[in-house]
């Protein structure tokens, strides 16, 4: 029996990748028996000429079907495009510069066949990523599982197999501003677990600087957990509790020896320290109200400015 599958694959300035994409991808689906694909290739803005390559491999190709954004949405705008519009029975999103190993896919889809909803790939070994990017991320992946109910598996990006029942219950989230990652570990499910090694970029530079990945790991943190938010009233807590402590033992000292000018250093301490405490757990409140700020706009996450391909109707 034919099973169709879609897989989903975002564009961002990938002109360079997107023949060495194409060639090692064909042959990698066409190796794996009983599967008939769509590649939902979603350009996320290109400025590069991405879209005139993706288009000609649509025309080439029924099995291409091309969604061109509006302007830059980002990976994760990319990734629910392509999500809402396949129709595959099983959905697999890919990275564009081969660093998602096509020969895994046969696996996944062996380990979806045995039962499996989701098939996760793990990196078990991230040495093509910097030591700083693999320390971050390691950091980041520490805090986020302790301060969130939902786990998110280490080192596991984007890609992997979900199942239809899968990505049906991930249309259900509503969310405008989606972390991927967190809504895949949010939705649950039965999942099986694939290790592979992170080969370095095809071609082109990597899309996320320093700055781009803080943000995404506040993001990250913000989107499913509200423990940044409750750490300040303990904190207030115990500094009250100081507070009340010291203001006694002052009170007393002032009553046994009077008065004494001296005390200025502790005032300049007290009143800094207790001043960007304040900045810091305002800051916080403020990227959450942020957040919510943003969902009441219920702006969607991405405009399609036009689609490609499938069912062999260009244009
Ligand atoms: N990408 C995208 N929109 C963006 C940034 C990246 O669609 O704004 C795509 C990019 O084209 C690639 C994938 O997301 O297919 C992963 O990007 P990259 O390889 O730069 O990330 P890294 O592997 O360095 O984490
Ligand atoms: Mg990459």
């Amino acid at each position: 029996m034919m099973r169709r599958l879609s897989l989903v694959v975002p564009f961002y300035n990938e002109a360079a990748s997107i023949q060495p994409f194409a060639d090692a991808i064909l042959p990698a689906l066409d190796a794996i028996p009983g599967t008939s694909w769509e590649i939902i290739c979603v350009d996320d803005g290109s400025t590069d000429g991405s879209l005139l390559k993706l288009v000609a491999l649509a025309q080439a190709d029924p099995r291409f079907r091309v969604l061109e954004f509006s302007r830059n949405f980002g990976k994760e705008a990319a990734l629910t495009a392509g999500i809402d519009a396949a129709r595959g029975e099983a959905v697999v999103p890919i990275d564009a510069d081969l660093q998602d190993p096509p020969e895994l896919i046969a696996l996944m889809v062996q380990a979806w066949r045995e039962g499996a909803e989701v098939v996760l790939a793990r990196r078990s070994d991230r040495s093509s990523d910097g030591l700083l990017k693999r320390q971050t991320a390691a950091w980041f992946y520490r805090l986020h599982n302790r301060l969130s109910k939902i786990r998110i598996p280490e080192n596991v990006g984007d890609f992997r197999l979900m199942d239809r029942a899968v990505v049906d219950a991930l249309k259900q989230l509503p969310e405008r501003q989606r972390f991927m990652k967190g809504l895949f570990a949010w939705v649950g499910f039965r999942t099986v677990t694939l290790d592979y090694t992170r080969p370095p970029r095809a071609a082109g530079r990597s899309k996320f600087s320093g700055f781009a990945l803080w943000n995404f790991a506040m993001e990250g943190v913000t989107s499913f957990s509200t423990a940044p938010l409750k750490i300040w009233t303990y904190l207030g807590v115990l500094s009250a509790a100081l507070t009340l402590f010291y203001g006694l033992y002052i009170a007393i000292r002032t009553l046994v020896f009077g008065n004494q000018v001296p005390g200025y250093a502790s005032l300049f301490v007290a009143v800094t320290f207790f001043g960007s405490v304040q900045l810091i757990s305002v800051g916080l409140i403020g990227e959450y109200i942020g957040r919510i700020y943003m969902e009441t706009k219920q702006r969607p996450p991405y405009i399609v400015r036009k689609a490609y391909g499938g069912d062999g109707t260009p244009g």
